[in-house]
């Protein structure tokens, strides 16, 4: 899996551009697109074909101070899009409160690394 665009030779399309199947169109998709198509720009350069890679998508929703829920799933590139490689996972409605602290923690860690990963 390169990205590469059909039309236009030697661009790749990453993030809420593309046509990635069924993975979601979110930060964390794009961001792990963005990591996957690098690798592959680098296997290209060097002659070698891309790996098929898993990617994993996770969406976080903060609805009170220490109080979330999260949505997440695992995707792997099969004839050039993205299909759900295991189910998703939704942390359950009924969930105790310590899981919703735990989950709003999470949130901001993950924000936490989002962010310097696509900025620095
Ligand atoms: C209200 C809302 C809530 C969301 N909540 C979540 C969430 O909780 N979790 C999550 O993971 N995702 C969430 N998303 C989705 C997430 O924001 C996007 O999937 C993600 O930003 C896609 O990243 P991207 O880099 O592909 O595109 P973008 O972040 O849209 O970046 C594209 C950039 O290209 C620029 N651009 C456009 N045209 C040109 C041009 N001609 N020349 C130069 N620059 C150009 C734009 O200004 C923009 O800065 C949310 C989106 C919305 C709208």
């Amino acid at each position: 899996m390169s990205f590469a665009s059909k039309l236009v030779p030697d661009i790749h399309v990453i993030g809420d551009a593309g046509f990635g199947g069924t993975i979601p169109k979110s930060a964390s998709a794009a961001s792990a697109q963005g990591k996957a198509c690098a690798e592959a720009v680098v296997k290209l350069m060097a002659g070698q074909p891309p790996d098929a890679p898993k990617l994993t998508g996770v969406c976080y929703n903060t609805v009170a101070p220490g109080y979330a829920f999260s949505q997440s799933g695992v995707y792997q590139a099969r004839e050039g899009q993205f299909a759900e490689a295991e189910a998703l996972a939704t942390s359950p409605v009924d969930a105790p409160r310590e899981l919703r602290a735990r989950e709003a923690i999470d949130a901001q860690s993950w924000f936490k690394t989002v962010t310097v990963d696509a900025f620095g």
